[in-house]
């Protein structure tokens, strides 16, 4: 049976993954991957381009291309059909003034619904729109998976109605696809997060699993919803073997239909637009200057990358030409981080309202519970400032390993493989059942230590396999390097003793550190593994303040077979690696105190006794001795050897560090 795919119908972009299991029976695991397109692009902007007239001929442009255009062709790009969909004119009111095309209503003496009317006179329901981008993503689908596709989950936002929820099943009934459920958004990104899927596995402790209330915060393109969801663990799946999973309900939505992405770069444009306009058109009394569409359209590009850029940079630069009555000029500008949230921070503190009105709404069915996680979703949530926000408000982290605006499909895609799972497990074609799939996500126990990488290529493992989740670490590093003010954290998962040998989960830097001398910083490393199996790690140098931190989901579509694999591995290494780790230690230790101890020889040698300093000298040269030896070929040293010599230089060196602190001393005093 071809899978069941998973496509999130966004109102900006649409895009569709699938997810397929890896391994079998109880450790099944459940990997979702976005489905790219030829050229490799993950979304698809839910925009579809109409030929201008019947004559014209041909078939609709959909995507990017549409996209591009519609700006110069306003009535006949259909953008955000989402907001007609199983609607009245009535209902659609308050979207008309954002839609540059023509909404009629025809009344067909059943219903009142909402149809789209082009130039030509053509009317089309929005379920036709919609259905061209869903036949997009179906053919794409169907090409990259080399079968041909017929059913889908699709997401709708938890507050739609159902007549809003019946449109999106025509629309996919339109497009050759049969829906075989339709989700909220909010839930299928917890589901993405294998939230929900934790209960009732077989051979897994049920009462395991406890009540959750998660919030949801989705900042798309022309959209905002707050949600708040309590998930109630799945019934018995052990006594009856039928298929369990968690239950979500949605406790409470809120949000503001007009607020999104787009009103930043709005916010942005406007601010370029007023600036042309005093700089170009010799405006000066506040009035914009009207500019030729293509020109508009070129400035809603510049906003929206300086604003994507600045998500990652702490400035980016903006130029376009301008034609005005003055003639062809240049406008050019730096944008910084700190002007779009200067711009951003008022829509924010909007989407912060909303979450509180969410959470005021939830707040009797909570019955006393906090929030225990907020997924982000939505491409604006890579906005620093937006992610600082929703931590401020909700006291958590939120959860962004995943990519925020995949993370809606690839939940689709994991409800579309259980489904597909429960039918054929049915059927007994030795497919496990859902409860035991839906077990396979299960983090009870991490399956895979967690560390990161030290210097000279070690791991240092921060929490231990077959730890319990929620599970939580912190261990204290320093520099090996002086005036480092950059360090490179790399997070793995693995049970070997050197880093390249174990699964890298990401990397990241603390950066903007004051130079200090090796060994001064004192960085502070913090894991966390909650219950949901979400790692997040934290690196916060203590004398600077400096802070940065990561986010995964260590045992994302890893199956058992990978994890038995590496412990095999592990245990076939296990004396080469310990060695190979200890000297790797030594070694990186051992710099560090000649580095020291050189440098005072030369400073304060003089102080000491000739006898002294000849034991000071043949330990430093054994000690260089290993250090060039480990350097060339880790096997070639004696780690015993090795540690006897730095232990003989670390006695030989005692009076060394007596006059050293006694010298700094007096060069303190005044
Ligand atoms: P929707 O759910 O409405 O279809 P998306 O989740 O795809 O929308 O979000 C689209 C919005 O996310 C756009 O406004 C886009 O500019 C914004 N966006 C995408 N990537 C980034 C980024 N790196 N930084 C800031 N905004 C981004
Ligand atoms: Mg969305």
């Amino acid at each position: 049976m071809p899978p069941i795919i998973g496509i999130d119908l966004g109102t900006t972009n649409r895009l569709v993954a699938v997810a397929s299991w890896r391994g079998g029976g109880v450790g099944a695991a459940l990997a979702p991957r976005v489905i790219p397109d030829a050229q490799g692009r993950a979304l698809l902007p839910s925009v579809v381009r109409y030929p201008e007239s019947r004559d014209e001929g041909g078939s609709p442009i959909v995507g990017h291309e549409a996209r591009d255009q519609a700006i110069a062709n306003p009535r006949t790009t259909i953008a955000s059909v989402k907001r007609l969909m199983g609607r009245s004119l009535a209902d659609a009111r308050a979207d008309l003034p954002y839609l540059s095309y023509e909404v009629v209503e025809v009344d067909d003496g059943r219903s009142k619904a909402a149809r789209l009317r082009l130039p030509d006179g053509r009317l089309l329901w929005p379920q036709e729109v919609s259905a061209e981008i869903l036949r997009t993503l179906r053919e794409q689908a169907s090409a990259a998976l080399g079968v041909p596709i017929t059913r889908a989950v699709v997401t709708v936002p938890a507050y739609f109605d159902e007549a809003q929820r019946q449109a999106t099943r025509d629309a996919g009934r339109l497009a050759g696809l049969d829906v075989v459920r339709v989700v909220a958004e909010p839930t299928a990104a917890a589901l993405a997060y294998g939230i929900g899927l934790r209960s009732g596995g077989i051979g897994l402790p049920i009462g395991d699993s406890t009540e959750q209330i998660i919030a949801v915060y989705d900042l798309g393109g022309g959209t905002f919803d707050a949600s708040i969801l309590r998930v109630v663990p799945g019934g018995s799946g052990l006594q009856t073997g039928a298929p369990t999973a968690d239950i979500f309900q949605v406790l409470s939505t809120s949000g503001d239909t007009h607020l999104g992405g787009d009103d930043i770069d709005h916010a942005l444009v406007e601010l370029f637009t007023r600036e042309i306009g005093e700089r170009f058109f010799g405006g000066g009394g506040g009035s914009a200057p009207v500019l030729p569409p293509e020109t508009r359209s070129g400035l809603r590009d510049l906003a929206e990358r300086a604003k994507v850029r600045l998500s990652e940079h702490e400035s980016a630069a903006v130029r376009i030409e301008i034609e005005a009555p003055t003639g062809s000029h240049t406008y050019e500008r730096t944008v910084t981080r700190t002007e779009l949230e200067a711009v951003a921070a008022p829509l924010l503190d909007r989407t912060i309202e909303a979450c509180t009105r969410a959470l005021r709404d939830a707040k009797r069915d909570m019955a006393g519970e906090p929030v225990s996680c907020v997924v982000l979703v939505g491409g604006a949530t890579r906005m620093p400032l937006a992610r600082r926000r929703v931590g401020e408000l909700f006291g958590l982290e939120p959860y962004i390993a995943l990519d925020p605006d995949q993370v809606v499909a690839l939940g689709a895609a994991v409800q579309g493989a259980i489904l597909s799972g429960a039918g054929v497990g049915r059927g007994g074609t030795g497919v496990p059942p859902v409860s035991a799939q839906a077990g396979a996500l299960l983090l009870d126990v991490l399956p895979l230590s967690l560390g990161i990488e030290t210097a000279g290529g070690a791991f240092a493992k921060l929490i231990m396999r077959n730890s319990t989740v929620p599970a939580r670490a912190t261990e204290r590093f320093s520099t090996s390097v002086d005036g480092q003010t950059s360090i490179k954290l790399h997070v793995l998962q693995g049970e070997r003793e050197m880093a390249a040998d174990c699964r890298s989960l990401g990397v990241f830097h603390l950066s903007g550190l004051p130079p200090m001398p090796a060994g001064i910083p004192k960085l502070r490393v913090e894991f966390a593994v909650d219950v949901n199996g979400v790692l997040s790690v934290s690196a916060v140098e203590e004398r600077s303040g400096k802070r940065a931190g990561l986010q995964v989901v260590p045992t994302h579509g890893l199956s058992r077979e990978e994890v038995e694999r590496i412990e095999a591995e592990s245990f076939e290494h296990a004396r080469e690696d310990m060695d190979r780790h200890r000297v790797v230690d030594l070694l990186a230790n051992a710099k560090l105190d000649l580095h020291w101890i050189t440098k005072q020889m030369d400073k304060h040698g003089g102080l000491l006794s000739g006898d002294e300093l000849d034991r000071l000298r043949a330990a430093t040269a054994l000690l260089r001795d290993h250090i060039d030896k480990a350097q060339a070929d880790w096997r070639a040293v004696d780690a015993n050897a090795f540690h006897r010599a730095k232990e003989d230089l670390d006695k030989s060196s005692v009076r060394l560090h007596e006059v050293s602190i006694a010298a700094s001393l007096r060069e303190q005093s005044p």
